[in-house]
């Protein structure tokens, strides 16, 4: 008989994606849930944006296949956006557009890693980096931040981990889980750890870049010298409510974007030609409708630090971007109702999946096990109910 690679048996499920597909099937059995797991802005994608792929499936000039790394006049706007938003210089051959920033990341590390190279990756994490790099045979060096430190790993930390195989380091800001930012400071600091290490590439996820609440965003590749080993990964997702449109983009050291272009086309060919369009529409259209949703997120993250914190049990941070919480909830392990022991965080997403019917994702898939991470890319609605009953549950663990 014919077996599963050791390769795919070497990864687990996508968390987020699993606790997603539990909540939607509860809904379908007529379970009413509420679900905060999943990354997704509860927004529409705005008209403008629409349009562009309105117009594109209309005008015939958009049936075949695009090319690989993205159409030249996207490209082009991407490259401009580097540099008017981030101070990064990409030249519109730098960039690679692809099926989301999902992709982007997964061929970056295709392209770069052997066997046995190491990744170091800022903890927590998001899901898909560990999966991402055991895929293409790496192995992934986990530095962990704290909730006493906002959970921004240090570039002590950094420094410790670095050895002969170190191959590239990777870390969002705005980050998915924590929504911790790095400061300028603080990447000038890492940078500064990695200076001598040219062989080492530095991924830096800015896809909640539109969504934050702080300072100015910070891009590593401003700070001097790094640029040339520093690939920019960012995507329409998120700032744009489009995360089913797919499209993703990287700007990366030439060399880095030619091998993610062969990656993409060995399998996958270029990114859906109409969702391209649409993506075009959004960088150069208005930018009102992103910033309406920025601020609509930064209320509700009022309203949800201010409900979490009457949960007894839960420690929480005042995350600075992104559209998530990460309490730690370890008060809870141990704890039980009669025949139901928590033993782990899952336990706990578990029991309050059943029992409160809102759904969570473990913080474990982001690389700490103490916590769970809440979305609230979710109405003012549905947050006040979904964590009033979460609170009546907990209650009940003993
Ligand atoms: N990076 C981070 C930090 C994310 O949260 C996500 C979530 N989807 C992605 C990358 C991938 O985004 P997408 O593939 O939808 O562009
Ligand atoms: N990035 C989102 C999340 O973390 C979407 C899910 C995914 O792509 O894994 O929930």
């Amino acid at each position: 008989m014919s077996t599963l690679s050791n390769r795919i048996k070497s990864i687990p499920e996508s968390a987020t994606l699993a606790m997603a597909a539990k909540a939607r099937e509860m809904k379908e059995k007529g379970i009413e849930v509420i679900s905060l797991s999943l990354g997704e802005p509860d927004f529409k994608t705005p008209k403008h944006i629409q349009g562009g792929a309105i117009d594109a499936i209309n005008s015939e000039n958009y049936f075949a296949y695009p090319p690989v790394n993205g159409y030249a006049d996207l490209r082009k706007a991407i490259s401009e956006k580097f540099e008017k938003d981030n101070g990064l210089s990409y030249t519109p051959d730098q960039i690679v557009v692809s099926n989301g920033a999902k992709q982007s990341i997964a061929n970056v590390f295709m392209a770069i890693l052997n066997p046995g190279d190491e990744v170091i990756v800022l903890t927590p994490y998001w899901v898909s980096y560990s999966a991402m790099i055991l895929l293409a045979e790496g192995t992934p060096v986990f530095v962990r931040g704290t909730i006493e430190n906002d959970f921004k790993a240090t570039a002590e930390q950094v420094e410790q981990a670095i050895t002969d195989k170190t191959k590239a380091i990777i870390f969002s800001s705005p980050c998915n889980p924590t929504g911790s930012v790095f400061t300028k400071q603080e990447l000038e600091a890492i940078a500064g750890v990695l200076k001598n290490r040219e062989d080492i590439t530095i991924i830096s996820d800015e896809i909640y870049e539109l969504i934050n609440f702080g300072e100015k965003h910070e891009s590593i590749g401003t700070i001097d010298g790094m640029i040339d080993r520093t690939v920019t990964v960012n995507g329409f997702s998120k700032g744009f409510a489009m995360t089913g449109w797919r499209v993703g983009y990287i700007g990366a050291p030439t060399w880095i974007a030619k091998a993610a272009n062969k990656m993409q086309g060995q399998y996958t060919s270029g990114n859906s030609s109409i969702a391209q369009r649409a993506a075009f529409s959004a960088l150069t259209g208005s930018m009102e409708p992103t910033h309406q949703m920025a601020e609509a997120y930064e209320k509700r993250r009022g309203l949800v630090y201010d409900l979490l914190n009457e949960i007894p049990g839960f420690e929480v941070n005042m995350p600075q971007g992104a559209f998530y919480f990460f309490p730690n909830v370890k008060y809870y392990i141990g704890k039980g109702t009669e025949g139901l022991t928590i033993n782990t965080v899952n336990d706990l997403c578990l029991f309050l999946l059943e029992d409160a019917r809102v759904s969570l994702v473990t913080g474990e898939a982001f690389g700490d096990p103490e916590c769970l991470r809440l979305s609230y890319a979710a109405s003012e609605e549905d947050l006040r109910t979904a964590i009033a009953r979460i609170k009546d549950s907990l209650a009940k663990l003993k």
